[in-house]
């Protein structure tokens, strides 16, 4: 192929003009970003190889190169990973493969470090190399293709790239970085080790850098031709708990979720039994500004005997966990097998459940010991894990102690557990309301009675709490009631007096009833005298079995 010029894509062009306004404060990055695709391009030879040994070539011990030219203001990562073909450098380097791009420009703030936090977790990995350089090249052979098929791609990261054919003997890639005339502080072996140390630490195959030597004559560093491994190399979850730091637990998590803040919990087993499995599992600390999207890949990674093998998360984790990262590292599934059949086999549905139950022990530990940092996780991720209340029967029990709620007796954090110890004497059912806001809830008239009465009621505001319902209708033998619905039958709650009374005032009240019915028969089911109001004349309730009207509200703003 001659050379030829094609344009980014008008996407790729815009994110490229903010990557490199945006990140200016958090430069560094751009290099675990690079060694970060140079790792999955190992990755991802180590796995086409299970199947195709002769990828290795000669060169079966995949590792990751940083050097740098002081005199051509250069640095280059290099890997001998999988590499590229010209079509896929054209296809990968050119143009955003992922969705949502539009909804990830829209959130942006201005603010450069929230800014950065984003765009890591969007991950435009490549495009931050632009962040300290005004020209890219990268030079690539795909692991298979002859030494005539290489290719090199270039641009400055403006309008357009340029590619052509290349002869490379090489298997793999080097991405090569033309410093701009401010950045060449980057062209220091130390800053460079540093900025491994502190973020790629854990990657786990080897980043050699070349070893330094004082020059007498010179009276400076030079760099000597021998290599030298400048990184841990060894994948964290192998290692035994005793050996890690919390601050090497924490960094881990910092690099495979691209997180800046620190995770709120974390577990790290090895388990043993009819499938042996290591299992790394975080909870962030905050929402990633996609945790809404239920199609969202991967938190959690498939490891083989340290292979990696799929980051399919829905394999791995219920939906409703998806804001869980981490590892897993089996040591008995089959390396040679499809992502296909991996994905149906058993043993993956065995971890998958295994890992679900580990980490509702690690919420139910919080919950338990750490409650003000349970409640900080509830915040966050509470209405996603709601969602478990109808997908995960196996385990909806576990879950409905672990929900909280506000109510008429705290605005927060109340679980179904602290109600029932607060319920009165002959109180049998455990109530609730549902309104588009606290306040809202609050304020409602049906709750009057209840208010007089001393009743708790909880107060539901959540979108998913309608459907929720549907699927939490009793806690601990006690079934959970509406006060919007239905006649409020308050049992024995009611003293014999006052049932008396309200029966009498049925009968005084029976000729406007008729009268009301009778005006309001297109608009009402029915009319009722009633006790459940203290100061209001009337109020609206639905019939039991019926939609709330907080539920027909939702729908009519959804257009059904
Ligand atoms: P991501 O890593 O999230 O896919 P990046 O912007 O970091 O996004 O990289 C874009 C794509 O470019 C990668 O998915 C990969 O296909 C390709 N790529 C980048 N670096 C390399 C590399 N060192 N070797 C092979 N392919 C690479
Ligand atoms: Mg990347």
């Amino acid at each position: 192929m001659d050379k030829q010029t094609l344009s980014f894509q008008a996407e790729v062009k815009q994110l490229l003009h903010l990557v490199t306004h945006s990140l200016y404060s958090n430069k560094e990055i751009f290099l675990r970003e690079l060694i970060s695709n140079a790792s999955d391009a190992c990755d991802k030879l180590r796995f086409e190889a299970l199947h195709h040994n002769e990828l290795y070539e000669d060169q079966p011990n995949l590792e990751v190169r940083v050097s740098f030219d002081k005199d051509a203001r250069t640095l280059t990562i290099s890997d001998n990973g999988i590499g590229l073909s010209a079509e896929e450098a054209i296809a990968n380097l050119g143009t955003i493969a992922k969705s949502g791009t539009r909804e990830f420009m829209d959130r942006l703030s201005g603010d450069q470090q929230k800014d950065a936090q984003l765009i890591g977790q969007f991950g435009v990995g490549f495009y931050s190399g632009y962040i300290v350089a005004d020209r890219i090249t990268v030079e690539s052979r795909r692991a298979g293709l002859k030494p005539e098929e290489g290719v090199r791609w270039s641009s400055e990261g403006t309008g357009d790239f340029e590619v052509e054919t290349i002869t490379r003997a090489q298997r793999g890639t080097d991405v090569i970085l033309h410093l701009r005339e401010s950045e060449t502080d980057f062209l220091s072996r130390w800053r460079l080790k540093s900025i491994i140390g502190k973020y790629s630490d854990h990657i786990s195959l080897p980043i050699l850098m070349r070893k330094e030597e004082w020059d007498k004559d010179k009276g400076t560093y030079v760099l000597k031709d021998e290599w030298e491994t400048v990184n841990q190399a060894a994948a964290l979850w192998t290692r035994a708990k005793s050996d890690i730091t919390e601050e090497q637990y924490r960094s881990f998590y910092q690099q495979i979720s691209h997180d800046t803040e620190a995770p709120l919990a974390y577990t790290h087993n090895r388990v043993e039994g009819r499938s042996e499995y290591t299992q790394l599992l975080y909870i962030p600390a905050k929402a990633p500004y996609d945790l809404w999207n239920r199609d969202k890949r991967g938190g959690v990674k498939l490891y083989v005997k340290r292979v990696f093998i799929m980051d399919d998360a829905e394999a791995l984790m219920p939906v409703y966990l998806r804001f869980v990262k981490g590892v897993i590292d089996s040591a008995d599934l089959p390396l040679n097998v499809s992502r296909e059949l991996l994905q149906e086999s058993r043993d993956v549905k065995a971890i998958r459940e295994g890992c679900t139950k580990r980490v509702l022990s690690m919420l139910e530990d919080l919950a338990e010991n750490q409650p003000d940092k349970y409640l900080a996780f509830w915040r966050e991720f509470g209405a996603v894990l709601k969602e478990g209340l109808g997908e995960d029967h196996a385990n909806r029990e576990r879950l409905a102690k672990l929900i909280r709620f506000a109510s008429t007796h705290a605005d927060e954090g109340v679980s179904l557990a602290d109600y029932v110890s607060r319920m009165k004497e002959g109180q049998e059912a455990i109530y609730y309301i549902t309104a588009d806001t606290l306040a809202a809830a609050k304020n409602s008239p049906q709750l009057e009675i209840f208010r007089k009465k001393g009743l708790e009621v909880l107060l539901l505001t959540d979108r998913v709490d309608e459907w929720m319902l549907n699927y939490l209708f009793e806690f601990d033998g006690k079934p959970l009631h509406s006060v919007a619905k239905g006649a409020v039958d308050l049992g024995s709650l009611q003293d014999e007096e006052e049932k008396k009374k309200a029966e009498a005032a049925a009968e005084a009240f029976k000729p406007i009833v008729e009268r009301l019915k009778e005006t309001l028969k297109d608009k009402a089911k029915d009319v009722r005298v009633t006790t459940r109001l203290v100061d209001s004349p009337a109020c609206l309730v639905a019939d039991e079995g019926d939609m709330s009207g907080h539920l027909a509200r939702l729908l009519k703003q959804a257009g059904q």
